[in-house]
């Protein structure tokens, strides 16, 4: 497996790399919902490329990038264990040498939910994955529905940009107890551990009554409200349930819609959400 800090470097692996060359990129501190992007292009490319890296331009608090987990060797392990071909790790300093000025902003689909209440999250998303593309020139890149609202941002800019770049997104995968896995949940407490696994109830109980006929998504946040009111820990930045190309919240569910929330629980923020759609 190559492992690759420069860009200049990454361009000469690129120019004899096999097609169609199959992209993940991440923050680093791998787990099984990772191992399963990296299945995924394993299974459809002759080569498979990693980026790791922790994204300064993304972060819209400072304190939360300094504690963003970086085990790098593990990493490497991980990702050689998956079959990677190669591993794209630069320094803050080789992506950005002097202070960006140029950004992709998506508008409308970063209107609500993490783009209201992480201002300047998805212009740092955008702007790190079109670079990594640039340099990366991968055929196809895969993205988490964990992470639903980035995917169809980045799925609109692929497109509105004429970026040639095929996304594919993959489904969550969770603990068994129910809670998506993340690379911030090394940070909660047992306490904090045990509660986890509610968000994704309160979202699993939103979908239930979704697909047993209820359409006003005020009666179905209501109820997945007072399943998470039942965990006095959980403070609820937002739970809300948009159509999944526009990420606009919807008041009456007519189609499929994407259920999500984030919950901070201490000092960790955590997001999840799913998929579902009425009954016909
Ligand atoms: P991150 O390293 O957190 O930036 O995530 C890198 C990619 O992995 C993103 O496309 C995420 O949506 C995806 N991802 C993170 N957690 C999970 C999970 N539990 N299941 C599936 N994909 C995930």
């Amino acid at each position: 497996m190559q492992v690759l800090s420069r860009i200049a470097e990454w361009r000469t692996w690129r120019a004899e790399a096999r097609r169609p060359l199959g992209f993940v990129p991440t923050m680093g501190a791998l787990h099984a919902g990772h191992g399963r992007l990296i299945d995924e292009a394993r299974a459809a490319s002759a080569t498979v490329a990693v980026s790791v890296f922790v994204n300064p331009i993304q972060f819209n608090q400072p304190a939360d990038f300094e504690r963003y987990p970086r085990p790098l060797a593990d990493d490497l392990d991980f990702c050689r264990a998956r079959g990677v071909d190669a591993v794209f790790a630069p320094i803050a300093d080789e992506m950005y040498p002097q202070p960006q000025a140029a950004f992709v902003e998506v508008s409308r689909v970063t209107d609500h939910m993490e783009g209201r209440f992480r201002p300047g999250h998805f212009r740092g998303v955008a702007t790190v994955v079109l670079k990594l593309f640039q340099i990366v020139e991968p055929d196809r890149a895969y993205f988490g529905e964990k992470d639903a609202q980035q995917l169809a941002v980045v799925r609109r800019m692929v497109r509105d940009l004429n970026v040639p770049v095929e996304i594919v997104g993959v489904p969550t995968v969770r603990e068994p107890d129910g809670l998506a896995l993340s690379s911030r949940n090394r940070h909660l407490s047992p306490e904090e551990r045990a509660a986890a696994p509610r968000i994704y109830e309160a979202l699993s109980i939103a979908a239930a009554r979704i697909a047993s006929g209820e359409f006003s998504a005020s009666a179905v946040k209501s109820a997945a409200l007072a399943h998470l009111a039942s965990e006095p820990r959980f403070k609820v930045e937002y739970l809300e349930i948009a159509d999944e190309q526009e990420m606009q919240p919807v008041e009456r569910i007519a189609g499929p819609v994407c259920v999500a929330a984030a919950v901070w629980l201490g000092s960790t923020r955590l997001i999840d959400n799913v998929r579902c759609a009425p009954s016909r």
